[in-house]
């Protein structure tokens, strides 16, 4: 499968390393505002190569994306300093303008996966800008966000996170939601296991496991500057499970007719990835206090959406 990457930054090189790593990919494509940097980044990849899959790694401009099944948006701004979080935002989709324009010419019917913030109206832009068809435009969503509620509830059980069965829904963002309420571990609810195994899920648990997973973004950030690595996993999953059509359970974040009561909304929930990118979403079990914080998260990022004239 050939995949490109347009924005060869932190996000995109790890997505592009990960590709490479897993074979995940046949051959990837990264390019870049800055050619050189596309070049820099593809060649330092493609040396690792020998160590992993045989996966063809080039940089090129979009013309080089021409077949290309998947194409990853990591390409994006800085905000600058003062500068509020719509100004950025603007500024971001007038980026995507044009490289959703430019990867179009290239390539006319791609999978298109979104990992620019913020994410998920990202993918409403990248959505109404590409025209493409439902479900061939969605973005990482909480993907990440999941596998941190997976690991740290699992950590807590000692058991594997990937016996965990949970998801964040709604904003990749503070006002993210844990379906606790639906979680299960094995074929079991959570709470249930949790009673068996001696590890209750207390009030502070649940606390440092919601912290853990809503503020993690902003330690790393504070460590190293940004966050790739985890990510850029993420991102080469799936694409794994599109190379494949396994039907895998994730969750992404596409353009919802309505949730919770909210009309037209690019949010995450777990949907089924196969060949054709997004193909069904899975309305998970929440009760009262979770609808309402899904509602308060859709209604959000409906608004931003409406500044923006989605
Ligand atoms: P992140 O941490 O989100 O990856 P970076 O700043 O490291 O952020 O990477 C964003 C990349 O997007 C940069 O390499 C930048 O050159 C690239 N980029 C910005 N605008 C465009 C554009 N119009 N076309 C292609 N690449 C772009």
């Amino acid at each position: 499968m050939k995949v490109g990457i347009v924005g060869a930054g932190m996000v995109g090189s790890a997505a592009g390393y990960a590709l490479a790593l897993t074979g995940a990919a046949s051959r990837i494509v990264l390019v870049d505002r800055s050619e050189a940097l596309a070049l820099a980044q593809a060649q330092d990849i493609a040396h690792a190569v020998p160590f992993a899959s045989a996966v063809a790694v080039e940089a090129g401009g979009y013309e080089a994306l021409a077949g290309a099944d998947v194409v990853i948006l990591a390409a994006g701004v800085g905000q600058k300093p003062g500068e509020s979080r719509l100004a950025l935002l603007e500024r971001n989709a007038a980026v995507f303008e044009d490289v959703i324009a430019a990867v179009l010419r290239a390539t006319p019917d791609p999978i298109l996966l979104v990992a620019t913030n913020p994410v998920d109206v990202m993918t409403h832009v990248t959505a109404k800008l590409a025209g493409l068809a439902p479900g061939r435009v969605f973005g990482s969503g909480t993907i990440l966000d999941t596998a941190r509620f997976r690991s740290l509830v699992a950590h807590h059980l000692g058991i594997a996170p990937h016996s965990i069965h949970g998801y964040v829904l709604g904003e990749h963002g503070d006002s993210e939601v844990l379906g606790w309420s639906g979680a299960r571990v094995g074929s079991e609810p959570l709470a249930s296991v949790a009673a068996q195994l001696g590890c209750a899920i207390t009030a502070d648990v649940r606390a440092r496991i919601d912290d853990g997973v809503r503020r993690a973004a902003y330690r790393i950030i504070e460590g190293k500057g940004a966050t790739n690595y985890g990510i850029g996993a993420g991102l080469a999953r799936i694409v794994q499970a599109i190379g494949r059509d396994e039907g895998a359970v994730m969750s992404l974040s596409l353009v919802t007719p309505e949730v919770a009561g909210v009309q037209n909304v690019a949010l995450s929930l777990p949907r089924v990835v196969g060949a054709g990118g997004l193909r069904s979403t899975l309305m998970p079990t929440l009760d009262a206090d979770e609808i309402a914080a899904l509602a308060a998260s859709a209604r959000m990022l409906r608004d931003t959406s409406d500044a923006l004239g989605l």
